[in-house]
């Protein structure tokens, strides 16, 4: 690297980053020691690093950017609303034309039978809505005994106190000593990870009816609510086998519970649908959303909300005690429907169904193929590489979980790309406006990345 196309003094940068900025989900003594990677600009699906080097983005930020980056729309959009009303609230009896705009487009969006947003700034201030929304409905149906939600290991639903519960991952409830009380657990649809002594379809059978044993144990009149993504993101995009849902379905027919699609990730046409729900079928309760709702432009969350819970919730006519300062901030608002605007007008939700979508997923597919992985996965843009040290023994795991994935990830940096590692799985889940070239540019460096791990580890002893 010569030193002129250093355009930005990146030791400097991540000297001043390790003084002082503590980053999310980070073991920090390391990352300080080796220093943060400073991304100075994006453009489309490629991010540029403050050495100038050009790197495609895989992950979309973080799940969200489905636009693309540098979407002028958005920034002018947002500018004309700076400078009209850069702020007011929706408490107290007031409203302003942003909030108004972008929940009736979000309630044309959603099912038939939601046509309600309660706004947030996240994601996981959508799921702790959630969890007071729920609890709050039964106790206005005059059912206060209805409080447990039941949530599955290994999902992800944000890193507030809320969030962290209804979520399943162990190591967050270590630190802060969660879940708070109520709140209960069934294993995930893993057939890679968990199934593999049954075929998928019978898996996914046997986990949907966890849903159903756990309703009966702990009794219908106790259970206020099942929260689950429609295919789990952070966990490490699990897919669920076919059968999953539909069973899923049947027991939440029968049940007198409500469900919750976090639809944070799954949303905004990543599955080729508006809603992972519509994708697979299930109607939902209640609908959390985020990421994809802005692309990330500027943080906005929200609760879809159905007919029958707003109507629970002003049955007694008095207040739902909850709301944040910034609950459908204008310039966000603004953000969103600018966003919203070009996913329509561009047809990217289509495009994932009928274009992009099945022309990755050929390719991703043949990458399973590979010495090094044990099965590839994807539906609409979001994918999955399961690494594993021995191909013919598939439910073998390596050694030291985590390792060659973090290897494999910066294997991947190093060749120009995102992947996100999550345990031992490689993730992607690319801007939906991904064109055939960057598609065809990102299979081809994934492939690449996996002959270097691959060989990197062979000679390390990590194989077989
Ligand atoms: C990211 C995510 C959240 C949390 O959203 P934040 O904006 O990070 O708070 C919640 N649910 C799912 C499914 C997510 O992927």
């Amino acid at each position: 690297m010569t030193a002129h196309s250093n355009i930005y003094p990146t030791k400097a940068l991540q000297e001043l980053d390790a003084a002082h900025h503590w980053h999310p989900f980070s073991d920090m003594k390391s990352l300080n020691a080796e220093g943060s990677r400073v991304i100075t600009s994006a453009d489309g699906v490629w991010l540029t690093d403050s050495n100038g080097n050009k790197i495609l983005d895989g992950m979309a930020g973080l799940w969200c950017v489905q636009v693309g980056h540098g979407r002028s729309e958005i920034t002018e959009a947002v500018t004309k609303q700076m400078n009209e009303l850069a702020y007011y609230n929706t408490f107290f009896k007031t409203t302003h034309p942003p909030a108004i705009a972008l929940s009736e487009k979000l309630a044309k969006l959603a099912p038939d039978h939601i046509n309600t947003v309660f706004y947030c700034s996240s994601g996981s201030e959508a799921n702790d809505t959630v969890f007071r929304m729920v609890r709050t409905y039964w106790d206005k149906m005059g059912k206060r005994d209805k409080k447990v939600i039941i949530g599955r290991w290994n999902g992800y639903h944000g890193s507030t106190l809320a969030g962290t519960s209804l979520g399943g991952m162990k190591a967050m409830h270590a630190q802060g000593d969660l879940p708070v009380s109520g709140v209960h657990h069934i294993d995930q649809p893993y057939w890679f990870g968990e199934g593999q002594d049954m075929s998928p379809e019978n898996f996914g059978v046997h986990v949907a009816r966890k849903l159903e044993e756990a309703i009966d144990q702990i009794g219908e009149d106790k259970v206020a609510a099942f929260i689950a993504e429609p295919i789990q993101g952070a966990g490490g995009v699990i897919i669920p086998p076919e059968t999953y849902w539909p069973e899923v379905k049947r027991i939440l027919e029968e049940r007198d519970i409500l469900f919750v699609s976090d639809e944070v990730i799954c949303g905004f046409g990543r599955l080729g649908e508006w809603f992972g729900s519509s994708y697979y079928g299930v109607k939902p309760d209640l609908m959390p959303i985020a990421k994809g709702l802005t692309s990330g432009y500027l943080p906005m969350g929200g609760v879809l909300v159905s007919d029958r819970v707003v109507e629970g919730l002003m049955l007694a006519g008095d207040d739902f005690n909850h709301g944040y300062t910034y609950s459908g901030h204008p310039v966000c608002a603004a953000a969103a429907l600018a966003n919203l605007e070009i996913i329509e007008r561009d047809g990217l939700v289509d495009r994932v169904k009928t274009d992009i979508g099945p022309y990755l997923k050929e390719r991703w597919l043949k990458l399973g193929e590979h010495e090094l992985v044990g099965e590839a996965r994807m539906t609409g843009l979001v994918g999955a590489l399961e690494l594993v040290p021995d191909k013919k023994n598939p439910t073998k795991k390596f050694s030291d979980v985590g390792v060659p994935g973090t290897l494999c990830r910066d294997v991947s940096f190093e060749h120009g790309m995102v992947m996100r590692a999550v345990r031992d799985s490689m993730i992607i889940s690319p801007p939906l406006v991904l064109s055939h070239e960057e598609a065809d540019h990102l299979v081809a460096t994934a492939e690449k990345t996996l002959n270097d791990t691959y060989r990197i580890l062979k000679r390390d002893g990590w194989m077989g």
